[in-house]
């Protein structure tokens, strides 16, 4: 999209001209230098700002100051136009060079990266963010995918509040979980509605039901008060609770509930085995051997 400037580019002069460090604002006491990012008053004045980041700056004999400018272009100025993920306060760095009359340089602003826009405390009028590069010619951005979140599998747009899920950290908006803005904020925790029922489950089963013999699937979930520091550092490798090499399954931490001390045995073991080696520890009442590892044996029909 063309840009178009009010009137007054100076002409080339055939001499004099040098490179500027820096240029005070026209009527302000602010300095711009370049690598600054900038407000440029538009032609038409019904519209918002321009947004430029400054690449050069000279004055003629007749000082005169020309700087080169890089555009940002807003979402709506882009030939996708404003998409419900952008921000207001979003910016596409464009490949859109100008020069322009320092006159039409109204203000400083910052542009952040997206990382630290979402951090800050109070987003000021000068505030914008930019997560793209736009190629002005094709409309094309880089990059060219971004994260989505949520059930409805959008990006991230930093204007919406988001809640975390305790349990799987994805990022939900309240409205797509079914609760108010209002609802949200007050939140001190939040669970998905999938992890809550997985939750349930655990917690349905959460204890010695030494289930039939034709169990399809048996969870082994290894709460674990003090497990052993060797058994931290071995994540995602074989090994057993004890010297009998009991369990011999993969463990990871369970996604639920890392946090807690509770694992979860890898599914890559025969249910069958899984269930067999557990009835029988119990059968056994041989629980000092895992009392002895501060841990609490669950078995679980799944
Ligand atoms: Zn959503
Ligand atoms: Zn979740």
């Amino acid at each position: 999209m063309a840009k178009t400037r009010p009137g007054g580019l100076i002409s080339k002069p055939k001499t004099g001209k040098r490179d500027l460090d820096s240029y005070t604002i026209r009527g302000t006491t602010k300095v711009v230098r370049v690598g600054d990012c900038v407000m440029m008053r538009p032609s038409d004045t019904g519209r918002p700002s321009y947004v430029a980041r400054i690449e050069g700056m000279e004055a003629d004999s007749r000082n005169n100051v020309k700087v080169r400018v890089r555009w940002y272009y807003r979402p709506e100025e882009s030939l996708g136009g404003r998409r419900q993920f952008h921000g207001a306060k979003e910016l596409f760095l464009s490949d859109h060079y100008d020069v322009q009359s320092a006159h039409t340089i109204e203000g400083k602003c910052i542009v952040h990266s997206f990382k630290n826009y979402t951090k800050l405390e109070n987003v000021g009028a000068e505030d914008y963010y930019c997560r793209f590069e736009y190629k002005a010619a094709t409309g094309g951005f880089t990059p060219d995918r971004v994260a989505v979140y949520c059930k409805c599998e959008m990006p991230y747009n930093p204007d919406d509040l988001m809640v975390q899920c305790e349990g799987c950290k994805d990022w939900y908006h309240p409205a797509c979980v079914d609760m108010t803005i209002e609802e949200a904020k007050k939140l001190d925790h939040f669970v998905c509605s999938e992890c809550a029922s997985d939750d349930d489950v655990k917690r349905s089963q959460n204890g010695f039901s030494v289930s039939s013999v034709a169990d399809v699937k048996v969870r082994l979930l290894i709460t674990c008060c003090c497990i052993s520091v060797l058994m931290l550092s071995n994540v995602g490798r074989t090994y057993g609770v004890d010297k009998n090499t009991i369990f011999t399954s993969t463990l990871f931490p369970d996604p639920l509930s890392s946090s807690s001390g509770i694992w979860r045995v890898g599914r890559k073991q025969a249910p069958e085995e899984i269930s067999a080696v557990s009835r029988s520890v119990i059968a056994q009442g041989d629980l000092n051997l895992l009392a002895g590892l501060a841990c609490r044996l669950l078995v679980c029909d799944v």
